[in-house]
Order: structure tokens, then C-alpha cells, then sequence
């Protein structure tokens, strides 16, 4: 295929030599009349040399790569970079009977910049964040079932929300092929429903599933706080690890009846749980000290854009202090930031100053991340976002 052109200004292609996949608006020379957004560009360097295809948009990020210079970006193409996604969590791990919930595309760390695919057993839930994405999204929805022992039947499109607003693509939330078939998904051996239809993102974050078992290995004969609990996944693992009482909270009467089914699914009528509609903080201030000697804080994204930063780290460094303020001697404590805004450093930050703000001695056993079905390509640390710390509090 000839894709129109778009060409960098010189010493732009620099960054591209490294293989990082994004090309700023400030970086190109001209383009094609007539390229609209959600095309297929070819992008060259300012002495014609081709660089490679990638898709186009308007806004700070012009161009995301795709691919070598020549390569048509058809149904072959999303077949096999699919394919090679699914044969990495194959290879991973994470596609057997007993665990059937996983991140098929990470954007950017499966080469498939501006796609996120997660699946919970014979669904898969797929989001667009660019245009081109968005056009292509019945292509790659056929790729999807026709991956070979995938198992993939239905494939529900979920953009409304991440598409860029100005595009005006007005997508519709809807399966593109197939229609409900079970909302239980199995991660570890454990039940979840999932409930893509209404739920955050794609209905799960299968994100946290590493930390979640390692809490599970901290969890015996501990009284647990799963704060901003949303659908109860730690809390599940918590009592599958021999929890003397699990508490959910969560802001959200939603997130807190979604809890309460997930323990039933896994464990019946079970009078270690209950789960509290309430805001974390007014929570926290009226807990009584002592209360809980393993405590998860896993809360939303504090940071949405960059000049947020200030005071999300203010936030962060709250939120922790009145949580080890209350925790006796000897506790643990698993803390997350999801924000990409915030990198690694300026989290730990953000925590040491609620240690120090509290007096208490605090020692890191465990440095957490995303786990591998997220994975993060090397020239794009953008797509590094979860940080997670646990903490010893004597
Ligand atoms: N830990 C969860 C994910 C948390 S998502 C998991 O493992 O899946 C963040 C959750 O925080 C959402 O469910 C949201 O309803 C809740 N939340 C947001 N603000 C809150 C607040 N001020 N107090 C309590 N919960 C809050």
C-alpha cells in the first residue's frame, strides 16, 4: 500500500531510531494534503529516508508507530502482532482453565499502540484510545476470535470513554461480534464476576493479580483492610489465604455489592468479610488504632495529567500517613499508586514522608509493579504506570 507522507523536520527522526513510538506534532515538516485523522501514514525523515507506518491523529501525538517502512497495516498485520501478544501470555502462563483472565494487548508493550485488549474467558474486552484504532476495530475484532486456542467467541468494544472527545467519533459500547456469554472470569483459581458493561475500564484489573497473591502469602491469621476494594480482589485472595477477618471499603455502593458477590462466589456466607460503603478517608479517621495489621491501599489514579503531580503526591502522602498511624507494630501495609503521571520515585517519596510524618520505623520488603501481561517496551517507560510498596511498620 502507499500510504500519504508525512515528513519530520530534520533531526526529528531520532527518537524513532531508538524505536520509541511516538511522534510529537512539533517534529514534522509537512504532510500530504488530504490526511485525516485515524489514517495510515508513511513517515519519512527530512532527506526522504523512510522511517516507518504508523497512524495518525490530531493533538500533541501525531503518530504512533505500527511498523517497518513498506509494511501494509491489514488484517494480516493485526493477526500476527495478536498473535504474538496471545503467545506471550501463552508462554506466560496465564491462559489455562484455572486462570482465565489476562491483559492480551498493552498498547504500546505489544506494538500495538493505542489498543488495550483484556480477556475473561471467552470475552474479550477491547478498547481504542486513537482513531485509527477506532476505524479498524471490526478487523481486529475478527483477528481476535480467529486466534488459534485463544478461545475467544465474543468481543465487546468498549471506547466510549477513551477515544479522543474532539474526534467525535461518538462510538458505541457494544459487542462487535458474539453477545454476553458467563460474566466469571478465574484468576489463580479464584472466581470474579466481571462486569464489563458497567464496570471501570474494561471491568477488572487484572493489573493487580501478582500483588494479590503475594498478599494472599501475608494473609494468614491477619485482620485485613482492602481499601478502595472496588471488586473485592484483594480481599478475596486475603481470605482464600487464611484471613482472620477481611473489611472492604470502597466509596462506592456499587464497588461494595460487587465485593460482596465475589466473596460469595468463592467462599459462600462467609463471617470473616464485610464490605462498607464509605469514603476512605472519613474511615481511616474514625478507625480505631490498632484495628488491622494488614492494610491495602489501592486507590484511584491521584494524577491524571502532569499538573496534577503536586497534589496527588500530597494526597498519596496522606492517605498513607492516616493509615500507619493506626496500624500496630509488626503490621504490613501494600500501598499503589496507578498514576503514570507519578513516577516510581517520586512515590516512594511521597510514602517515606508519611513515615517520617508518623514516627514510625518502616522497612520496604517487597517493590511491586505491573505484572507481565502489561508489559512495558524499553523505549517506551510512558507505558510503566503501577508501583506498589510493601511496607513492614514497627
Ligand atoms: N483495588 C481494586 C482497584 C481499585 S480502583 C482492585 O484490585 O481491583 C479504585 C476504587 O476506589 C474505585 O472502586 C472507587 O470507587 C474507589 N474510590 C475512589 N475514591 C474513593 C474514596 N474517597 N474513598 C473510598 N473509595 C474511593
Amino acid at each position: 500500500m502507499n500510504y500519504s507522507v508525512v515528513t519530520l523536520k530534520r533531526g526529528k527522526e531520532e527518537s524513532l531510531k531508538r524505536f520509541h513510538p511516538w511522534i510529537f506534532s512539533g517534529a514534522i515538516a509537512n504532510m500530504d494534503s488530504g490526511i485525516e485523522e485515524g489514517d495510515t501514514v508513511s513517515v519519512i525523515a527530512s532527506d526522504g529516508t523512510p522511517l516507518g507506518v504508523g497512524h495518525y491523529q490530531i493533538g500533541s501525538i501525531a503518530v504512533r508507530m505500527l511498523a517497518n517502512p513498506g509494511t501494509d497495516i491489514d488484517k494480516d498485520f493485526y493477526g500476527s502482532r495478536l498473535a504474538a501478544a496471545y503467545g506471550l501470555r501463552k508462554a506466560l502462563g496465564l491462559s489455562r482453565p484455572d486462570n482465565n483472565a489476562y491483559r492480551l494487548v498493552h498498547g504500546e508493550g505489544d506494538f500495538l499502540p493505542g489498543l488495550i485488549v483484556d480477556v475473561y474467558g471467552p470475552t474479550a474486552v477491547m478498547q481504542a484510545h486513537s482513531p485509527a484504532m477506532h476505524y479498524a476495530r471490526d478487523i481486529i475484532a475478527r483477528s481476535l476470535v480467529e486466534l488459534p486456542g485463544a478461545g475467544i467467541e465474543n468481543v465487546y468494544y468498549k471506547s466510549e470513554t477513551t477515544l479522543p472527545y474532539k474526534a467525535q467519533l461518538d462510538p458505541q459500547n457494544d459487542y462487535i461480534i458474539g453477545s454476553y456469554a458467563t460474566d466469571v472470569a478465574v484468576e489463580n483459581g479464584l472466581k470474579f464476576h466481571v462486569d464489563w458493561l458497567r464496570g471501570q475500564k474494561t471491568g477488572f484489573f487484572v493489573d493487580q493479580r501478582d500483588n494479590r497473591n503475594l498478599l494472599r502469602s501475608f494473609a494468614r491469621g491477619r485482620r485485613v483492610l482492602n481499601m478502595f476494594c472496588y471488586t473485592g480482589g484483594f480481599s478475596v485472595y486475603a481470605l482464600d489465604g487464611g484471613a482472620e477477618e477481611v473489611h472492604s471499603v470502597d466509596s462506592s455502593a456499587k464497588a461494595v455489592k460487587l465485593t460482596d458477590e465475589n466473596v460469595q462466589l468463592n467462599f459462600g456466607n462467609d463471617a470473616r468479610h464485610k464490605a462498607i460503603a464509605i469514603d476512605a478517608f472519613k474511615y481511616l479517621a474514625d478507625m480505631e488504632h490498632g484495628r488491622y495489621d494488614l492494610v491495602v491501599l489501592d486507590p484511584p489514579a491521584f494524577a491524571k495529567h502532569r499538573s496534577a503531580i503536586k497534589n496527588a503526591l500530597r494526597g498519596y502522602q496522606r492517605l498513607n500517613a492516616r493509615a500507619m498511624e493506626k496500624m500496630p507494630s509488626g503490621s504490613i501495609l501494600f500501598t499503589f499508586s496507578c498514576s503514570q503521571a507519578i513516577s516510581r520515585e517520586q512515590f516512594r517519596l511521597a510514602v517515606f514522608s508519611a513515615a517520617a510524618q508518623t514516627g514510625r520505623r518502616v522497612r520496604i520488603l517487597h517493590q511491586l509493579t505491573q505484572p507481565a501481561d502489561h508489559p512495558v517496551n524499553i523505549y517506551h517507560p510512558e507505558g510503566e504506570y503501577l508501583k506498589g510498596l510493601v511496607l513492614y511498620i514497627e
